[in-house]
């Protein structure tokens, strides 16, 4: 893997969210996902979100990409406090905040050709009131496509048609499509192969660097995290355990949560 090139984060806030508190009601069973989750993310860091299965990560993601509501507390993206607004009032995040999901045969519409399937969120009608007038879809599609490395004649092709890698590549070039501020991906490896693994990460890597995204990536695996991000946030059943820089977390762990999480990756451990 190439080494990550870290550019230093700006000191404007993209996002800070007090509070969070998410209940989910099945029945007579309440789910605490997210108990009293707070952060801050300044334009162009890179935050990693890390955590065992269900401690609350995709739902702190889903609330800030503003897919779901807070139970209570609140969350500012840029100057705006978006935890209340309608859908119809969310045109603005739409368009800035995009997202990867972890597995891209679920997440690409299997009957819609590739071109269809990247320039979808340029003619969604409420992104679209967003962009600048005249944008030309064929000619985003031919940016991002080469942005990611494929070839423009894969836009005529059908999902199906594609490697795991590949089909990642074209979620990706989907959420660039818009020329989003903010990517947020969750889990945007674990369903691919362990060989294009790297692959798809030094993409990301590149794609943050040279459109100078702000980023937030998920995984359960520590080592994503340590390759693509300069912040890291550790969850343990929907609170924020630890929260600082990669390097100061690494270094020095202030919970046995982390500790575990991190002892057990052996090369983080070595450092
Ligand atoms: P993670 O992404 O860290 O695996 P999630 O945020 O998906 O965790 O889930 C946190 C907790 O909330 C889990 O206990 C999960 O079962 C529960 N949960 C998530 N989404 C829902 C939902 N739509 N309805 C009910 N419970 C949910
Ligand atoms: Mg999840």
């Amino acid at each position: 893997m190439t080494e990550p090139r870290f550019s230093s984060p700006s000191e404007e806030l993209v996002y800070r969210a007090e509070g969070l508190n998410r209940v989910y009601r099945s029945g007579s069973r309440q789910v605490r996902a997210l108990a009293d989750a707070s952060l801050t993310l300044r334009r162009g860091q890179r935050l990693g979100i890390v955590g065992e299965s269900g401690s609350g990560k995709s739902t702190l993601i889903r609330i800030l990409a503003g897919l779901d509501r807070p139970t209570s507390g609140q969350v500012w993206f840029e100057d705006r406090e978006i935890s209340r607004l309608r859908e119809r009032d969310l045109g603005f995040l739409r368009a800035s905040v995009q997202m990867v999901f972890q597995d891209p045969r679920s997440s690409l519409n299997p009957r819609m050709r590739v071109s269809q399937i990247i320039t979808e969120p340029l003619r969604s009608s409420l992104v679209r009131r967003q962009l600048p007038a005249g944008v030309d879809h064929r000619a985003r599609l031919a940016e991002v496509m080469a942005d990611v490395d494929l070839p423009l004649e894969a836009a005529e092709r059908f999902p199906h048609e594609f490697s795991g890698g590949q089909r990642q590549r074209i979620a990706i070039a989907r959420a660039l499509a818009p020329k989003p501020d903010v990517l947020i991906a969750d889990e945007p490896v674990s369903a691919l192969d362990v060989s294009v693994r790297a692959q798809v990460m030094n993409l990301l890597n590149d794609l943050v660097a040279g459109h100078g995204l702000t980023l937030i990536v998920v995984s359960h695996d520590l080592m994503v995290v340590r390759h693509l991000c300069d912040t890291l946030l550790v969850m343990q059943h929907g609170r924020i355990v630890e929260h600082g820089s990669a390097e100061q977390v690494y270094a020095n762990p202030q919970t046995d949560y982390t500790k575990a999480l991190l002892a057990a990756i052996p090369r983080i451990r070595a450092w």
